[in-house]
């Protein structure tokens, strides 16, 4: 074996071991355009290194995306302002550089159903992701269901330890359906804990004054509010349904479409 197969070989093992694969997938390529504009050892290095540090970003965001557990994939750029004014776009714009996340400030989206809340509320964390946050995106039910099951099975405490380690905790769709009286607590529980150490936002269609009803104990809901709300942005999202007026808008034009001329 000629002395540069030898190190091309123990190069690629080497890189393999560091687990460098952008580095091993490009070190050639690198070399070849290093060599032809004539870059010293120390730019190829960095080049190198650059894209190595540029695809772990990639893969780590991706991973993030996947584990925070999207409903669907949601962005702000899909999302037209000008449907629905009482929803304050500069606020908006404001959280997506994701501050708010390292305040540990929370975030509540309000209004009736169709709005967009869970849009923007999808949108908000994907950016959060995008930022190196770690996310976790559920639906309030889903979260009281699984919050139940691990009582049941004696493993809650690693489910807090594991919503504990995110950055952002989505509860989307509270007040869609009332909880027993344990799942209001298992509720309670994980808000509490993520007082000033985890970031919450919340979507729900139910006013301050009707929390009670669902969670089915005044004394926990004004708790409740009382750690959710000490440091929120609230966005307001009042209005007709967009998939409604979207709706209307096709049959009004489809029905001028169809009208005889006269
Ligand atoms: P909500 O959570 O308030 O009930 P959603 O976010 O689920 O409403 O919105 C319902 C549908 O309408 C979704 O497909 C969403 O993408 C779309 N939508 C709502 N508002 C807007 C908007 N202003 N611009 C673009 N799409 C919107
Ligand atoms: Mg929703």
């Amino acid at each position: 074996m000629s002395q540069t197969t030898t190190s091309t070989v123990l190069l690629e093992h080497h890189l393999k071991q560091l687990k460098l694969p952008t580095m091993l997938r490009e070190y050639a390529a690198i070399a070849a355009s290093c060599t032809k504009d004539r870059s010293d050892y120390p730019t190829y290095l960095l080049r190198l290194t650059e894209r190595e540090l540029l695809d772990r970003e990639r893969r780590a965001a991706e991973r993030r995306i996947k584990e925070a557990g999207f409903p669907v994939v949601k962005t702000l750029d899909t999302f037209d302002f000008s449907a629905l004014p009482s929803i304050n776009e500069q606020m908006v714009k404001e959280l997506a550089r994701g501050e708010y996340i390292d305040k540990r400030e929370n975030v509540l989206l309000i209004g009736n159903s169709g709005t967009g809340k869970t849009h923007l509320a999808c949108a908000l964390a994907f950016a959060a992701c995008a930022q190196g946050k770690r996310v976790r995106f559920t639906s309030v039910t889903a979260l009281v269901t699984q919050l139940l099951e691990c009582r049941e099975q004696q493993v809650l405490q690693r489910l807090h330890r594991q919503l504990e380690r995110q950055h952002l905790l989505v509860l989307d769709e509270l007040g869609y359906v009332p909880f027993s009286k344990v799942g209001a607590e298992l509720l309670f529980e994980v808000v509490s804990r993520a007082y000033e150490r985890t970031s919450l936002m919340v979507t729900t269609n139910l006013p301050f004054e009707e929390w009670a009803g669902v969670m089915g104990n005044e004394r926990m809901t004004g708790a409740l509010l009382d750690r959710l709300t000490h440091r929120v942005h609230i966005i307001e999202a009042n209005g007709e349904s967009y998939r409604l007026k979207q709706a209307k808008k096709k049959a009004s034009a489809s029905s001028r479409k169809s009208k005889p001329k006269n």
